[in-house]
């Protein structure tokens, strides 16, 4: 089960976030969707930037069509 940790981009709150397919990740203290997501998760045994499901999103790709998945709202 992929968990992924993100930063709000509005307040700055840190937070993990379960990712379900397509579903939206939003910020759980002010609910912005403008979050970016981070690659730091200890948890995961393969979070080398290498074997990232959706490299991507860390290179800072246009927001239209970044990851995929929708799973990503960078703006
Ligand atoms: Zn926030």
């Amino acid at each position: 089960m992929p968990i992924f940790e993100y930063r709000c981009d509005r307040c700055g709150k840190p937070f993990e976030e379960l990712v379900f397919g397509d579903a939206a990740v939003e910020c759980p203290a002010c609910q912005s969707k403008a979050v970016t997501k981070q690659f730091s998760v200890p948890a995961r045994p393969m979070a080398g930037r290498a074997a990232a499901p959706v490299p991507a999103c860390e290179s800072g790709m246009p927001s239209s069509g970044c990851c995929g998945g929708g799973a990503c709202h960078q703006r």
